[in-house]
């Protein structure tokens, strides 16, 4: 049997074995006259040539693809060309090397720059919907992050808080212009992800201080993969039984701050990093666990069910209807999952 030594020895003898009958200069003369049977490939104009090779007319099936008017379509292509040169938008294949904190810096510095073209495009809302269609393909992280806070968190007190509480929590305290508040969705729990009519945190309704105490009773009712709530989430929509007076009125949403204006947790607020996830490391996922935090009787989103100050409490007419508005929120979910 050889002895690795005796191996790594032949290996050298390989390489002393090449004749040495040529001098440096000779080996480099000889290299730099070699001539290659075929041209390097330049993919990028081989990408040209094809293109102009095209036999129909491009900007006719743009139009048609992205299916509006030529104006629509060609505005479309303005969005992208900015995106594509906005150097914190622009992605590049060096994007795939980065670990998972440069991925949560660069994705939150180009939330900022989001924020900028909301404040940019308002109030033409379309314009930025438009936009982010795009950024969902180029940059599909960033567009599940921000489909979160916009998709998830808004919508969701869109679908279940009435028109006064939209107003406050999207326009007075910013968060349609992802301004003080960037929110997330705390629906999954540990032991309950499909299942959502099981979930088991709790909303206890106080009558003498009129807030609700919100509380992870077990280590299953924990909230699960919650996109954005790790770092950067100070709100989120929580899903919690409604308990009022020792009856439970089952799963009603509430908005329920978790980080303060320096974003440190809140008292009774734990959080933890779900960690790296393939292909998505930019998204923040975390768990939640309550621990008896207070929030204001009006944090409560009560476009169906609503609850006086005395702990009474009006469900709609048919208990669908608030399930019903929930969905939205399920569908979104699926949605952004299939991305991220
Ligand atoms: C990347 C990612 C991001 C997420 N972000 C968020 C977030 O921001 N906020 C949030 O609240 N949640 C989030 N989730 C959680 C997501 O909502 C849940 O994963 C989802 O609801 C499914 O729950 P589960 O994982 O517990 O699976 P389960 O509900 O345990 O389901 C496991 C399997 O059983 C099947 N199954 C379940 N019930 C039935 C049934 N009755 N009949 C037949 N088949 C069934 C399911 O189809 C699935 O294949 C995220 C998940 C992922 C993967």
């Amino acid at each position: 049997m050889e002895s690795i030594e005796s191996l790594l020895v032949d290996k050298t003898s390989h390489f002393d074995s090449i004749p040495k009958q040529y001098s440096f200069e000779q080996l480099q003369e000889m290299t730099s006259t070699v001539i290659l049977p075929y041209e390097e490939p330049a993919p990028s104009d081989l990408i040209w040539y094809e293109r102009l090779q095209t036999k129909f007319d491009i900007n006719k099936m743009h139009q048609f693809l992205e299916g509006g008017s030529l104006h629509d379509s060609l505005e479309t292509l303005k969005l992208m060309q900015q995106i594509e040169r906005d150097p914190l938008l622009t992605t590049n294949s060096s994007y795939y090397e980065y670990g998972v904190e440069s991925h949560r810096e660069i994705t939150a510095a180009k939330i900022a720059r989001l924020a900028q073209y909301i404040e940019q495009d308002a109030p033409d809302f379309q314009t930025f919907q438009n936009r982010l269609n795009l950024i969902a393909i180029v940059d599909p992280q960033l567009g599940t992050r921000i489909g979160v806070h916009l998709g998830l968190f808004l919508s969701a007190i869109k679908g279940n808080g009435t028109k006064e509480q939209f107003n406050y929590w999207a326009v007075e305290r910013g968060a349609f212009k992802i301004k003080d508040i960037y929110g997330c969705f705390a629906m999954t729990e540990l032991a309950h992800g499909s299942n959502v009519a099981r979930l088991e945190t709790t909303a206890t309704y106080n009558i003498e201080k009129k807030t609700f105490t919100i509380t992870t009773p077990h280590i299953g009712a924990t909230k699960w993969w919650i996109g954005g709530a790790a770092h950067s989430a100070n709100h989120t929509v929580c899903f919690a039984r409604l308990i009022s007076k020792g009856h439970d009125y089952g799963v009603k949403t509430f908005v329920v701050p978790l980080r303060d204006a320096n974003h440190d947790l809140l008292p009774g607020i734990a959080i933890g990093d779900i960690g790296a996830k393939m292909g998505r490391d930019g998204i923040d996922n975390g768990w939640i666990q309550f621990s008896n935090v207070e929030i204001p009787r009006e944090y409560m989103l009560s476009k169906f069910t609503s609850i006086d100050d005395d702990g009474e409490v009006v469900d709609p007419p048919l208990a669908q209807l608030a399930y019903g508005a929930l969905l939205g929120g399920r569908v979104t979910m699926t949605i952004s999952e299939e991305e991220g």
